[in-house]
């Protein structure tokens, strides 16, 4: 018996300090089609996963929010594991690194070979600390000594003991390594970008004392110092497989054959982390794939920018495989890639449904019809079909290379080129003249959907799951790829993509409403007539300030149902963020919620008519609109309020009271 040969892959683990955003959706979409690509080539293949949960922000995050600090990390990880059940990512093993049981002792250990190779060391460290990377900067990395990627944070001098490791001990060997390409890094230009790096790597910090750092894995034989992230993170890549607890899965799995992360984060795969592993005596990974960033309107996206756009509703809005085709097509493999919900329509409507989903449906749709299901012959048209595996061919190198967007191109090529074979032939004509020749062309044209399956199976997973299931085959792998499918009779054809119909004539109404669920209403620190609640919207939490508290109690708001404005601007209300608004009906005494009882967090509220539009609005949008109270309901333009479940009531307000 043939054994499988082993692929271990890993994606990067997310900091849990909030919600999963697109960048986050990209880069376990890319993680996932690469694992899905190399168990089509036949591989055992283990695909890790987690999250990084330790630190000061995760700590002062959770205090911030009133929350013990497990229970805050446990809600933010579930956002997680939702958003990768909902994306179809297939992974093998989610690690956290506050895993007690299954992390703490390798990491643990990892720290201790560090030790007796006698890479650590205590140092007095004097510098500029920023709270928002966590991370010390160097004065060159400081524009106009703010932090570049926090300019509205302050800075901390910290004066501090610190625990070190040797990294410039190792930088000239690691430098060896990547230029040899022992260690890939891919794209070239990462490789550049790290070699320059190491030219001028110092030692790095590796621990905090507890008073700074009081979130964390502390440090062995002192008690006084946790584990800064290094050790305490990169080490999941080892410990999630069993290093310090179970050797011989380590063994089985180790080294790891493709790091994927994102840019931000290459200095920590490409020097930390190799120089980390030589010193402990540990082989190296094999490979690190490094993507760009997603961006929106050509930034990047964030609150202050307004340009968010969220991976939950994405999927709600498009379908999980399209989502995934769009943005492992959107990703150009050595710079920054961008998003555009636009650009995302039109892809799924041409390409995808009108190229490749229009092939295999008119062929399936044909042998159907005409030839009862039943694959004979196979048109032998060398030409084509030396031109398709030669696209075949290149597929597989992009695949192989980490090159999605080029990957998905050749693949709709080849239905393009299935597409022509079938008009360029007009099998509807030649049927009259020629019955056998027509079949057999039908018999080329199905292989050719059903190599499409499988070329497509890391991208679309049930979309290639559908269509082999209407080809009447099932998880067919990479060696099936050939032009020999006949004496075969196909199932039932459906269409495989649908068109996204376009809406720009619905008219817009400029607030994303949606329902919101209170889970606590506590007083607002520094105002006695505001409240800050805690709502859960579904996909994500979030905090308000609202000025109620003179006419509701905690007790009567917890669990109560409202109406919250989701995509307007994040404001701070006497120094605490609001983000977002509730909406109720004033008439002059006091106000009145909007509520309802059968529907659920996160679920959409909309006037009859209108499509409620998610791009960011500002304050002074939203207090232009007129919604008005009538018979404790809720008018906009003479359509009322509702969700897909109920109409939306009014509390107290009197007819004629303006919402807001
Ligand atoms: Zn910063």
């Amino acid at each position: 018996m043939k054994s499988k040969k082993k692929f271990y892959i890993t994606a990067a683990i997310p900091y849990t300090n909030s919600a999963p955003h697109l960048g986050h959706a990209l880069e376990i979409i890319q993680a996932d089609s690469f694992a899905r690509f190399n168990r089509l080539l036949g591989k055992d293949v283990r695909f890790q996963v987690g999250t990084d949960e330790h630190g000061l922000k995760n700590w002062e995050t959770a205090k911030k929010h009133g929350k013990e600090i497990m229970e805050f990390l446990d809600e933010n990880v579930s956002l997680f594991k939702k958003l990768y059940n909902g994306l179809n990512i297939s992974y093998d093993g989610f690690i956290r690194t506050t895993d007690r049981k299954n992390h703490y002792p390798g990491a643990i250990k990892l720290w201790e070979e560090l030790v007796k190779s006698g890479d650590i060391y205590k140092k007095k460290y004097n510098g500029v600390y920023c709270t928002g990377c966590e991370a010390f900067k160097a004065e060159r990395e400081l524009e106009s000594g703010k932090c570049p990627n926090h300019p509205t944070r302050e800075l901390q001098i910290i004066e501090e003991e610190n625990y070190f490791f040797r990294l410039s001990k190792y930088s000239g060997k690691v430098s060896k390594i990547i230029e040899s390409d022992k260690y890939k890094v891919v794209p070239n230009i990462r490789k550049n970008e790290i070699l320059s790096f190491l030219k001028i790597a110092n030692d790095i910090s590796f621990s905090r004392p507890k008073a700074s750092l009081p979130w964390g894995i502390p440090v062995p034989d002192d008690d006084s110092h946790n584990m800064y992230v290094w050790c305490d993170a990169l080490s999941n890549y080892i410990t999630a497989i069993g290093y310090g607890r179970d050797e011989k899965s380590f063994k089985q799995f180790w080294p790891a054959d493709v790091h994927v992360i994102g840019k931000d984060i290459l200095r920590f795969h490409a020097a930390f982390w190799p120089a980390m592993l030589i010193s402990a005596k540990i082989p190296l990974p094999k490979k690190l794939f490094i993507h760009g960033f997603i961006l929106s309107k050509g930034t990047k996206m964030g609150k202050s920018t307004g340009n968010i756009i969220e991976p939950f509703g994405q999927i709600e809005r498009y379908g999980v495989d399209q989502f995934r085709f769009y943005i492992l097509g959107a990703m150009p493999l050595e710079s920054d890639g961008e998003y555009s919900e636009e650009l995302l329509k039109e892809r799924i409507n041409n390409e995808l449904a009108g190229n490749f989903g229009n092939f295999c449906y008119r062929v399936l749709n044909f042998l159907n019809k005409n030839f009862n299901g039943v694959i004979e012959g196979i048109d032998k048209n060398e030409n084509v079909i030396a031109e398709l595996n030669s696209r075949i061919a290149k597929t597989r190198e992009h695949y192989e290379n980490f090159n999605f967007s080029l990957a998905i191109s050749e693949i709709l090529m080849i239905s393009h080129i299935g597409n022509k074979y079938f008009q360029d032939n007009e099998p509807w004509k030649l049927m009259k003249d020629d019955k056998k020749k027509t079949h057999e062309i039908l018999g080329l044209c199905a292989n050719i959907a059903k190599n499409l399956a499988i070329l497509i199976e890391p991208v679309m997973p049930d979309f290639s799951a559908n269509l082999q299931n209407q080809l009447n085959v099932k998880n067919l792998r990479w060696e099936d790829i050939n032009f020999e499918l006949k004496n075969h009779k196909i199932g039932k054809d459906e269409i495989l993509v649908k068109k996204i119909e376009k809406k720009d004539e619905q008219p817009k109404f400029p607030l994303d409403l949606k329902v919101a669920k209170i889970l606590e209403a506590r007083g607002h620190p520094n105002a006695d007539k505001l409240y800050v609640l805690d709502i859960d919207l579904g996909s994500e939490k979030r905090q308000l300030v609202a000025g109620i508290k003179p006419y509701y109690s905690p007790e009567e708001l917890k669990n109560k149902k409202i109406i919250v404005v989701a995509n307007l601007k994040y404001a701070k209300l006497r120094g605490v963020e609001s983000q977002g608004m509730l909406l109720a009906g004033d008439d002059g005494n006091g106000p009145g919620l909007l509520a309802v009882e059968q529907s659920n967090p996160g679920d959409k509220v909309y006037f009859e008519g209108f499509e409620n539009k998610t791009e960011q609005a500002a304050y002074e949008e939203f207090a232009k609109i007129g919604m008005i109270v009538k018979n404790g309901r809720v008018y906009f333009e003479g359509k009322e309020l509702k969700t897909e479940k109920e109409i939306v009531k009014v509390e107290r307000a009197k007819d004629g009271a303006r919402v807001r």
